[in-house]
């Protein structure tokens, strides 16, 4: 089980600016003979604070800790109705505000028939907006989590708003500094997952409905503004896939309840259906991305060498 396990920033924000990589922690994470030289899937998810990131990373935990390697009871991944929720902290209500990029200690290894044995890491990137970090800081936290993801995952709260699109073109921004101009599109997978979606009459929950929406909100349109034109213009070519998910709300113990400590008992049933769907989308075997840059694919000892480029690149 994951409980000896825990986040480790990946990145420090030591002064204003100044960002520091964690080398000590990630080199014996990274350079362990067991993964370094395997290909690389990192799955993050990023967004704003409280929106109910690591409560979800916990269960692509939970789903990777019974599904890879050599677990045999496939398909109670989910866990029992009453089993608390452990991983990444999660909490409701707390003034807890970090910005930064926290990688979960244990690295997984899956096997696929596409890429034999895949290293599969998870990360946690927090702060978007918080108030407390200046907006280069965010930026370039997000810049950086999106250049080293193969699937980033934009957690946002109740639908896509112009907004959201706005900051995501900002960290973009900052991202295509520090990659080569290579006429390849610098990022890989963007999944916009949608939380607490209220409209399931007008596009249902999941893929499909998301689908929908994703099409509505990033179509250009010649009576838009030209800058919102441009917006939806650069997150497309910035991105080689972009989808988005639409989750129902979890249910008022979930979203309300200062006890409530993560059980399925008290999660909503079609949040429960939703998330096994949302978690065998991304993390399946036959479905896990894996990190290539220009095409090649990453190692988890290449991920080192990249990570010490980009952040050598945002602290020039
Ligand atoms: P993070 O700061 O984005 O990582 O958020 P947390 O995972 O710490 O969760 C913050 C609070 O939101 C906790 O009280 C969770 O129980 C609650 N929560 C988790 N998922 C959801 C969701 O889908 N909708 C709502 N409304 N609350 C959620």
């Amino acid at each position: 089980m994951a409980d000896h396990h825990s986040g480790i920033p990946l990145i420090s924000i030591p002064g204003p600016n100044k960002f520091s990589l964690n080398e000590t922690a990630l080199e014996r994470l990274l350079l362990r003979k067991e993964v370094k030289d395997l290909p690389v899937a990192v799955i993050s998810v990023a967004g704003a604070f409280n929106k109910g990131k690591s409560f979800l990373l916990d269960f692509f935990l939970r789903y990777a800790n019974h599904q890879y390697g050599e677990a045999v009871e496939r398909d109670i991944w989910i866990g029992n109705d009453g089993e608390p929720l452990i991983g990444f902290p999660w909490s409701g209500g707390s003034s807890r505000s970090t910005t930064g990029i926290l990688i979960w200690s244990k690295l997984f290894v899956c096997t696929t028939s596409k890429n034999g044995n895949v290293c599969v890491i998870l990360i946690d990137t927090q702060g978007i907006f918080d108030g407390e970090s200046t907006v280069q800081e965010w930026a370039t936290v997000f810049a950086i989590s999106t250049m080293i993801s193969s699937v980033q995952i934009y957690n946002l709260s109740q639908n896509i708003q112009e907004d959201d699109l706005q900051h995501l073109e900002l960290f973009i921004e900052y991202g295509r500094l520090a990659q080569s101009k290579t006429g390849r599109k610098p990022f890989q997978k963007l999944l916009f997952l949608v939380r607490d979606w209220s409209y399931p009459y007008e596009h249902g929950y999941g893929a499909i409905g998301g689908k929908e929406l994703l099409e509505k909100r990033l179509k250009t349109k010649d009576d838009q503004h030209v800058e919102l034109q441009n917006i939806r213009r650069n997150i497309k070519s910035c991105f080689e896939q972009i989808d988005c998910f639409l989750m129902p709300h979890p249910g008022l113990k979930v979203a309300s309840d200062p006890m409530f400590n993560g059980s399925l008992a008290d999660i909503d049933p079609i949040f429960r259906a939703k998330l096994k769907e949302l978690i065998r989308l991304v993390m399946t075997p036959a479905n896990l991305v894996v990190k290539r840059v220009h095409g090649e694919v990453v190692t988890t000892k290449d991920l080192l060498t990249y990570l010490k480029k980009y952040v050598a690149v945002f602290n020039s």
